[in-house]
C-alpha cells in the first residue's frame, strides 16, 4: 500500500510512518517542519525514519495547489493525516495558525482524496472535543457540540468536514480522537515532556487546578497500534458502522469516528508521583488556578476500537513513564 503521512516529523506521525514502513508500506511524508516546537527535534525524529520506502516532503497542508499536486502525483491508497497545529493554550494567542493548517489544511487532504480517490483517510481528532461538561467515559455517541478553546472547535470542525466528504463523495474517513498521549519522542509542550525536563534540572513545575485534575494518558504505542489497525478496517456501505449520534446523513455512510485512549484516567498527582518514582527525585512544585481551555477530566470509552480491531491499548503507566525517561535521558542529556 503507499500511505500519505502528514505530519510526520510529528510525535504521532513519525511513530506511524516507522510502524507503517516496518509493516512494508510505502510512506510519503510531509510536513511543514514549522517552529511550533524545537525543530531540530522533528529533524531527529525524521532521521530515525530513514528507510528506502520512506519519502520526506517539506511541504505547508495548508497550501492549495502544492497538496493537489502532491495527491496527483501519488496516487495514494490510503492517507493518514496528522499535521495539525496541536495544543490547547497556544490557540489562544495564535488562532490563526489553527485555522490555516487544522480547517484549509484539512480542506485539501480532503479535496487530495475526492480528487484521487483514496481508499481510506484516517485523521486525528481529539479527546479536547468532549468539552468541559461530558459524562465518563467519553463515548463516541455522546453529543458533542460545545469546546472550550478553538483547537477542539477546529478538530470537531474536521469530524464535520469529513462527514460531508464521506456523504458526498464516498470517501471512507476515520476520525480518531486521541486521549493525551505521552512517550519517547514526544512533544515538547506537553506536561509528561516539561515535567521529566523540569524535575531532571532541578526546576520547578506548575500544577494546574491543585492537582485536581485527571487524564487519560496514553502511551503513543499503542495510539499507533490503534492507527495502524483502524487503517486496515476500511468502512464500505454495507458495513454496520458507528456514526457520530446527531450527524450522520445515513446510517451506512462511510465514516467513523473511534476513541484511542488507554481507557483509565490518572490524577495528575499520581502522574507527577511515577515520574519522580522513576526519576528519583521529588519535584519542586507551584500549585496554580485551572488555566484557560482546560478541562477537568478526559476519559476514553474504548469499546468501539476494541469492536473494530480487537486491540485495547496496553502501555502500563510505569511501563510508559520509565520509557519516557530513558528516551529524555538519552537524547538530550548524552548530547
Ligand atoms: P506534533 O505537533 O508533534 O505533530 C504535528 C506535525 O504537524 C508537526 O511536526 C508540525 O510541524 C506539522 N504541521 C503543523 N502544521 C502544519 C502544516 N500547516 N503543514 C504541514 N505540517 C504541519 O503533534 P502530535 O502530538 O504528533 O499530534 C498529531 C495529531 O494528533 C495532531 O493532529 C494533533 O492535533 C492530534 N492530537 C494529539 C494529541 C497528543 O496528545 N499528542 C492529542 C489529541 C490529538
Amino acid at each position: 500500500m503507499k500511505y500519505l503521512v502528514t505530519g510526520a516529523a510529528g510525535f504521532i506521525g513519525s511513530a506511524t510512518a516507522e510502524k507503517l514502513l516496518a509493516a512494508g508500506h510505502y510512506v510519503i511524508g510531509v510536513d511543514s517542519l514549522n517552529d511550533y516546537y524545537d525543530v531540530s527535534l522533528k529533524h531527529a525524529r525524521l532521521a530515525r525514519i530513514e528507510h528506502p520506502n520512506f519519502t520526506f516532503e517539506q511541504l505547508d497542508i495548508a497550501d492549495r495547489e502544492k497538496m493537489a499536486a502532491l495527491f496527483e502525483t501519488h496516487q495514494f491508497d490510503r492517507v493518514i493525516h496528522l499535521a495539525a497545529q496541536a495544543g490547547v493554550r497556544y490557540s489562544i494567542e495564535n488562532p490563526h495558525a489553527y485555522a490555516d493548517a487544522n480547517l484549509m489544511g484539512h480542506l485539501n487532504v480532503l479535496e487530495g482524496c475526492r480528487q484521487t480517490k483514496v481508499k481510506h483517510l484516517i485523521y486525528a481528532s481529539s479527546s479536547s472535543v468532549y468539552g468541559l461538561n461530558a459524562k465518563v467515559p467519553f463515548e463516541t455517541s455522546d453529543s458533542v457540540d460545545h469546546p472550550v478553546s478553538l483547537y477542539a472547535a477546529t478538530k470537531k470542525s474536521n469530524e464535520l468536514m469529513s462527514h460531508s466528504y464521506s456523504h458526498l463523495y464516498d470517501i471512507p474517513t476515520t476520525g480518531l480522537r486521541f486521549f493525551t498521549v505521552y512517550g519517547a519522542w514526544g512533544r515538547p509542550d506537553m506536561a509528561p515532556f516539561i515535567f521529566t525536563d523540569k524535575i531532571l534540572k532541578g526546576e520547578t513545575i506548575d500544577i494546574n487546578n491543585n492537582g485536581d485534575m485527571w487524564r487519560d494518558f496514553t502511551h503513543v504505542d499503542d495510539i499507533v497500534e490503534g492507527v495502524v489497525r483502524i487503517a486496515d478496517v476500511i468502512p464500505s456501505r454495507n458495513n454496520n458502522w458507528t456514526v457520530e449520534a446527531g450527524t450522520p446523513a445515513s446510517s451506512s455512510a462511510p465514516y467513523a469516528v473511534y476513541n484511542i485512549g488507554h481507557g483509565s484516567p490518572v490524577n495528575l498527582m499520581e502522574f507527577v508521583q511515577c515520574i519522580e518514582r522513576t526519576i528519583g527525585i521529588e519535584a519542586k512544585k507551584n500549585f496554580r488556578e485551572m488555566q484557560p481551555g482546560d478541562v477537568y477530566q478526559t476519559y476514553a470509552d474504548t469499546q468501539d476500537l476494541f469492536k473494530a480491531t480487537g486491540y485495547k491499548p496496553q502501555v502500563s503507566l510505569e511501563q510508559g513513564v520509565t520509557e519516557l525517561v530513558e528516551w529524555y535521558k538519552a537524547f538530550y542529556q548524552s548530547n
